[in-house]
């Protein structure tokens, strides 16, 4: 490996854990110099430079360097240096570089012919287009996928599928590829999380293998990404994506990606990648209105042979409103608890289940947990949130955090204006409002709230 690969593959790593605005200050214009004997020479650009990059990740590039080049490093040192002085080359994608040609075949596990897996992913065939309940809210959805099964790479592409969590993309991804197979066993579908391609893409920086990531990836018949938005940020892996993405496009391979929220609003998303994403279909699966969710029950109640009275399945469908995996998840619970008591499920029986369900998650929730989940979301940093600066970008989401912590924390408007930087209450207050408003109003707002509330209390699980 060349220096720059070296350091490409340990930006890579650095990129994940760091927001991208953060990245872009510290590492742009870093390289390395010189590494031998255990010890790197890194060049930063400044001293201001150096004493941010020493303090906050000199351990990480250690540790990463250790990694990539599985040796220890014993010694890191800084040279304030113009990069262009130093290191031929620059921040180009590595994936592109030639490789020399005694590469030893790409290990690419070869797609099983009924449940497929790659590299662990596996297609689930509970994932089905026949116990898919089809509502309003995914009518479209539905639609295209079934259309894009019928003529794989020829009817939309990509097909973008958004919408909040728990909704049925991950399903209907899965049911375009069981049903794909079903007529075509031996069709190469490449079924991935976007979290996996990217970290087989770092992966084969650090291993050197990047031309059998690229084998691997392009030389399929169809490509599925499930999560595309968790590239946001990560231009080595978008970069990469990009490059795939083209190659199986004009080759008229199929590709579907499944997201949280439509392109255009996937923040720090290369335009050029947001561009081509709506170069096909786009649709969206959105909450299921009431009798889809009753609909969805007796489903599920007839495939696990439960019967529920219709007012329970009523009332289960009022409760539980947000999205079919909870609903699923209640359903289930009230399943086990039945079966295990063995008794006929009653409204009295039921209800005690489902509203502890509904509130549970709530607990506990903390204000930094809040904040997080926001700035993690717009890409912003904490600094961000409480600084001066009135940038609409920067604004917004501190409204959203303290639409947030009122309404989720209850907290009052002064003690959310301290929290945010000493704002006044009154600053507090109007951002309450107008998100609020905003959100009733503006669907797509909506569905980031929602995507933000899912962020703050799966990750307070
Ligand atoms: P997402 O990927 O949008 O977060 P999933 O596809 O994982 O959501 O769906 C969550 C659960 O709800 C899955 O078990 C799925 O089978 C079920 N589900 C979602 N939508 C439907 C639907 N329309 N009909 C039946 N089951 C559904
Ligand atoms: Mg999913």
């Amino acid at each position: 490996m060349t220096n720059n690969e070296i350091w490409q593959a340990v930006l890579a790593e650095l990129e994940l854990s760091i927001s991208k605005a953060n990245f872009n200050t510290w590492f742009k214009n870093t390289g390395i110099v010189s590494i031998q004997d255990g010890s790197a020479m890194v060049c930063v650009p400044n001293t201001f430079n150096q004493a941010w990059i020493e303090s906050k990740y000199h351990h990480a590039i250690i540790k990463s360097l250790e990694r990539v080049m599985e040796k220890p490093i014993r010694k890191l040192e800084y040279k304030i240096e113009n990069i262009k002085n130093v290191v031929e080359t620059d921040l180009s994608p590595i994936i592109s570089e030639e490789k020399p040609t005694n590469l030893v075949a790409p290990s690419t596990p070869t797609i099983n012919q009924h449940s497929v897996t790659t590299n662990g992913f596996t297609i689930n065939p509970k994932y089905r287009f026949d116990n898919f309940v089809v509502g309003k809210g995914t009518e479209l959805a539905f639609a295209a996928a079934q259309a894009v099964t019928n003529r794989p790479g020829e009817a939309y592409n990509p097909l973008f599928i958004y919408g909040g969590v728990g909704l049925g993309k991950t399903h209907l991804l899965q049911a375009i590829a069981n049903e794909i197979l079903q007529k075509n066993p031996n069709y190469n579908i490449m079924y991935v999380s976007a979290e996996k391609f990217s970290n087989d893409f770092i992966g084969s920086l650090r291993d050197g293998t990047a031309r059998d990531f690229q084998n691997h990836y392009r030389n399929i018949d169809a490509l599925f990404i499930d999560d595309i938005q968790f590239i946001a940020g990560k231009d080595r892996t978008q970069e990469s994506f990009f490059h795939t993405f083209n190659e199986l496009h004009q080759a008229n391979k199929q590709v579907i990606l499944t997201s949280d929220r439509p392109p255009k609003a996937i923040p720090a998303l290369e335009d050029r990648l947001k561009s081509r994403f709506e170069w096909g279909m786009i649709v969206d699966v959105a909450a299921p209105d009431f009798e889809t969710r009753c609909a969805i029950l007796e489903k599920k109640c007839a495939e696990k042979s439960f019967v529920l009275e219709d007012r329970i399945i009523k009332m289960i469908a009022t409760t539980v409103q947000s999205n079919i995996r909870e609903l699923e998840g209640a359903l289930n619970k009230i399943i086990a608890y039945h079966q295990l008591k063995n008794v006929e499920p009653t409204m009295e029986s039921v209800k005690p289940l489902i509203t502890g369900s509904a509130n549970n998650s709530r607990r506990s929730v903390t204000s930094a947990q809040i904040c997080e989940a926001v700035t993690e979301f717009y890409n912003i940093s904490n600094d961000d949130v409480v600084g001066k600066s009135r940038e609409k970008k920067l604004s917004f989401p501190r409204q959203i955090i303290m639409f947030l912590l009122r309404e989720e924390l209850k907290m009052s408007y002064p003690s959310i204006g301290e929290e945010l930087g000493g704002r006044d209450h009154t600053t507090a207050m109007h951002a309450h409002q107008k998100i609020k408003e905003e959100v009733e109003n503006d669907v797509k707002l909506k569905q980031d709230m929602d995507a933000i509330k899912q962020k703050i209390y799966i990750n307070n699980v």
